[in-house]
């Protein structure tokens, strides 16, 4: 009796949370089938099982293609994307589907299928809506993604509000800048792997075509990563490369390269890993050098365990702002990929690109080696968000913007 009333329960909270066509849960991480049904598209069966287009297409080895046909078997990944969440709209007297969609960073698109709308065109004061949301509205047309911030985390901010001319902002008193987007305005923060854990503050300016500027703030809770700790030892011969004079030195170098900003993001999609193999050292894994204390802030990258010569390649569009060598990091190749991102590429063997070079996702950039302050052959992996190390792997599984 009480476990019907609870399925019961349940039924009620899905239809009120999302009043989608929804089949029970399987246990997770099982792949669902779903077979194609005469006018479903890739994307309104993304929409339903809340997962992405990319996603089903890797998953079914679609390729380019959108093409499906009715009748077709396909796999569906399990719990894929479980953060997406809806909310009520109520249409307001001036308001169209386009502003709407906006306003909660979603398309006219989505808002159709969703509600299920006949005419795009034909929507009414006071009508409601069901609007998507992956992300955290902070204030209407403010969105940040993903809900959850954390330590060594990127967040992406959008201001989506109509007639902008001008955004401009700080995270946690740290100057951010805005790009201009199709209807929006973004910017890419990188939150530091020490981050003081609790509220931070954003700030913002948003300038309206007349000039008028309003200023608004909110507070972002910054939840801490579980960062792993690991004790190195350092051969002989490379312990002079501990030396804090030296790191500090070299350190100072590489944050002038990474905190440049190019106004032009010149990636597009989610990031490719660089090469495939074990991770030996997590981003953000605190360390201890020959039996001496744990670092405060962890490791600036993710260590892969890879024979020396393995060939890396870039992950992403971008152009080439150092490649040479350096004492501590070895050979090392820097990309800048716009609007204040960057991947670095340390103890290198061999490097084959030049400052000033663009390179195009899946160019060959160099090969795995151990110099610098390097315990054996590996590639070490940075990826750099507004001046801030970040876990390079949550690049290559969110697309961003
Ligand atoms: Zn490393």
């Amino acid at each position: 009796m009480r476990l019907i009333a609870r399925a019961l329960l349940l039924v009620a909270l899905f239809a009120i949370a999302l009043p989608l066509p929804l089949d029970a849960a399987p246990p997770a991480d099982t792949p669902r089938t779903h077979i194609v049904q005469p006018g479903d598209t890739l994307f309104a069966i993304a929409l339903r099982y809340q997962t992405t287009v990319t996603a089903i297409k890797q998953l079914n080895h679609l390729g380019e293609s959108d093409i499906i046909q009715v009748g077709q078997k396909l796999l569906i990944p399990a719990s894929a994307s479980p953060t997406l969440t809806t909310a009520r709209h109520i249409v307001q007297a001036d308001e169209s589907l386009y502003r709407i969609a906006l306003q909660y960073g979603t398309t006219v698109r989505t808002l159709v299928q969703l509600n299920d709308l006949t005419n795009p065109n034909v929507i009414v004061p006071g009508q409601a809506l069901v609007v998507p949301t992956n992300s955290n509205v902070v204030k209407p047309g403010v969105l940040i993604e993903p809900q959850i911030a954390r330590q060594g985390g990127t967040l992406l901010i959008r201001i989506a509000r109509a007639g902008l001319t001008k955004v401009t902002g700080t995270f946690g008193g740290k100057p951010i800048t805005f790009t201009p987007s199709a209807g929006y305005w973004y910017a890419l923060v990188g939150i530091s792997r020490c981050a003081k854990i609790g509220t931070a503050t954003l700030n913002l300016t948003l300038t309206d075509a007349t000039g008028q500027t309003v200023a608004e703030t909110t507070t972002l809770n910054i939840e801490a990563t579980a960062f792993q700790v690991q004790h190195l030892k350092i051969p002989a011969g490379k312990t002079t490369l501990l030396d804090s004079t030296l790191q500090m030195r070299e350190n100072a170098q590489f944050n002038a390269l990474v905190n440049q900003f190019t106004p032009t993001r010149l990636w597009s999609g989610v990031w490719r890993q660089p090469l495939y193999g074990p991770v030996s050292s997590a981003f953000g894994t605190r360390r201890s050098y020959n039996g001496g204390p744990v670092g405060m802030c962890g490791h600036e990258g993710t260590d892969f365990d890879v024979d020396a010569g393995v060939p890396i390649y870039a992950p992403a569009r971008g152009r080439v702002v150092f490649a040479g060598t350096t004492q501590v990091r070895g050979e090392l190749t820097v990309i800048d990929h716009g609007v204040g991102v960057f991947s670095a590429y340390f103890h290198q063997s061999a490097i084959f690109v030049q400052a000033g070079q663009m390179v195009e996702p899946g160019m060959l950039i160099g090969k795995v080696g151990t110099t610098g302050l390097s315990t054996g052959p590996h590639l070490h992996w940075s990826v750099i968000v507004n001046g801030e190390y970040v876990d390079p792997l949550e690049w290559t599984s969110r697309v961003m913007p």
